[in-house]
C-alpha cells in the first residue's frame, strides 16, 4: 500500500510572500514569529534557515542571527483558508487523505490507478499552479518512510523510496529521525552508543526494551526496520458548515433579507467547495428583535455546493414563513448532511450549473491567491447576476465580511 506524504514548504512564510510581492522581490529573509519578549519562530524562509534560524527558536535569537529579517506576526485565519484550498486539491486526487496540522497530509494510494511518482508530480504541479505554493512530496511503502522521504525531498522536491530501497534509505539517518524519538530518548540511546537508525536496527529488540521500556523498545525496533503499520486515517468530515450575519440595526425589509441570504449562501458555498464538500440539507436560521430564534430546514434531492442552489433553498424557507414586517436581528445559512466530493469536476457544457460553477471557481481561485484583497464571492456574484458569468467585478462592497462561521449546530 503506497503512501504519499505532502508537506508544504515554509508554509506560513510562503502564504505571506504570496500576498506580499514586494517582500518576495526584495529577497530579504522572512520570519513568521511571535514578537513578544518570549515569542518564538513559527516559520522561516529558506534563506533565513541558511543562517541558522529554525522554527521553535526564540525570536530574539533569530533576530540576532538574521538582523535583516522581516518578522511578521502569524495570521492563522489566512493560513487556515489557504490550507483548506490545498487540502481540496489533494481530495481531488485521492479519496483517503489524512491531514496533519495545516500543512501536511498523508494520502493512501490503495486503488489509485496512477503510478505514485506520476501522482506526486501532478500534485506538486497543481499546488504550485493553483495555490502558488511549493510543496515537497515523499513516497514510501508506509507513513514512516513517506514522511522521511518528504523531509529528504525538501525544499520543493519529490522523493520516492521503493520497498527494496527502504533499508538503504533509513540506515544512515540519525536515530532521532524516527517518529517519537525526541531529545530525551535520543540522549538515552546515545549513552548506549546508538546514534543512527542502523545502530537501532542492529540492536536486539530485548536490549531496546531494557533501555526504553517495553512499548517504546518494540516500537523503535519495528520503525528502525522500516516497519510501520499505521493506516492513513481520513478525518471525519464536518457535519455542517455555514455563515451567520448579525445586522447592526434590526431589519424588516424582505429585499435586504434576500440580499443578505445571497451573501451568506455565497460564503457558505465557497467554504463547501474549498473543503471539497457538498450537502443536501439547507437550514435557515432567524433571530428576531426579541431574541426568539427559529430554524427551518429543507432537504434537497441532491447534494449542492453552489450559491444559486443554497440561495434558492434559503429564500424558499424564508418566504414560506410568511413573515410580515417582523424585525430580524440575525440571519444564518447552514448546510448539513455533508459528504465529500461535491461535484468538483462537473462540466456540463452550456448548462446553467457549468456557468455558475465556472464563475464561482474563478472567485475561489482569486480569493485563494490574493486573500482578502480579492473580490468577495457575493460581490462578484452580484455583478455576475447583472452581467452574466465572467462579467465585470466592479461590485458594491459586500455584506459578508461580518459573517461569522459558527461551529455549533443551530438546533
Ligand atoms: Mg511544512
Amino acid at each position: 500500500m503506497p503512501v504519499i506524504h505532502v508537506d508544504l514548504d515554509a508554509f506560513y512564510v510562503s502564504v505571506e510572500l504570496r500576498r506580499r510581492p514586494d517582500l518576495r522581490e526584495s529577497g530579504v529573509p522572512v520570519l513568521v514569529a511571535g514578537t513578544g519578549p518570549r515569542g518564538v519562530v513559527m516559520s522561516a524562509s529558506y534563506d533565513a534557515r541558511a543562517l541558522g534560524v529554525h522554527a521553535g527558536q526564540p525570536t530574539v535569537r533569530a533576530r540576532r542571527l538574521c538582523p535583516d529579517a522581516v518578522v511578521l506576526p502569524p495570521d492563522f485565519d489566512a493560513y487556515a483558508a489557504v490550507s483548506a484550498n490545498v487540502m481540496a486539491v489533494l481530495h481531488g486526487f485521492v479519496r483517503r487523505v489524512e491531514q496533519v496540522g495545516l500543512d501536511e497530509a498523508y494520502l493512501d494510494l490503495a486503488g489509485v490507478p496512477l503510478r505514485p511518482a506520476a501522482l506526486g508530480r501532478l500534485i506538486r504541479l497543481r499546488v504550485a499552479e493553483e495555490q502558488g505554493l511549493a510543496c515537497s512530496v515523499g513516497i514510501g511503502p508506509n507513513k514512516l518512510v513517506a514522511k522521511l522521504a518528504s523531509v529528504a525531498a525538501k525544499p520543493d522536491g519529490l522523493r520516492e523510496v521503493t520497498e527494496d530501497q527502504v533499508r538503504g534509505f533509513l540506515r544512515p539517518q540519525p536515530a532521532a529521525a524516527l517518529l517519537g524519538v525526541g531529545g530525551k530518548t535520543a540522549e538515552a540511546l546515545a549513552r548506549f552508543g546508538l546514534h543512527t537508525v542502523a545502530d537501532l536496527a542492529d540492536t536486539p529488540r530485548d536490549t531496546l526494551r531494557r533501555i526504553l521500556g517495553a512499548a517504546a523498545g518494540d516500537g523503535l525496533h519495528a520503525l528502525s526496520r522500516g516497519l510501520d503499520e499505521r493506516p492513513v486515517v481520513p478525518q471525519r468530515t464536518e457535519r455542517s458548515l455555514g455563515h451567520e450575519h448579525t445586522f447592526p440595526a434590526d431589519v424588516d425589509d424582505p429585499e435586504t433579507v434576500r440580499r443578505t441570504l445571497l451573501d451568506l449562501s455565497a460564503a457558505t458555498a465557497a467554504r463547501l467547495r474549498a473543503a471539497g464538500l457538498a450537502g443536501r440539507t439547507v437550514t435557515l436560521k432567524l433571530r428576531f428583535a426579541d431574541l426568539r430564534t427559529i430554524t427551518r430546514s429543507r432537504t434537497l434531492p441532491e447534494a449542492v455546493d453552489l450559491t444559486p442552489d443554497l440561495h434558492a433553498a434559503a429564500v424558499g424557507l424564508y418566504e414560506a414563513l410568511g413573515l410580515r414586517r417582523a424585525r430580524i436581528r440575525l440571519l444564518g445559512v447552514r448546510v448539513e448532511g455533508l459528504a465529500p466530493g461535491g461535484r468538483p469536476q462537473q462540466l456540463e457544457l452550456g448548462g446553467r450549473e457549468h456557468g455558475w460553477s465556472e464563475v464561482e471557481r474563478t472567485v475561489d481561485a482569486l480569493a485563494a491567491r490574493f486573500g482578502s484583497a480579492a473580490p468577495r464571492p457575493a460581490s462578484l456574484l452580484r455583478s455576475s447576476l447583472r452581467n452574466g458569468p465572467g462579467g465585470g467585478n466592479h461590485a458594491p462592497p459586500p455584506l459578508v465580511h461580518e459573517a461569522r462561521s459558527t461551529p455549533e449546530n443551530p438546533r
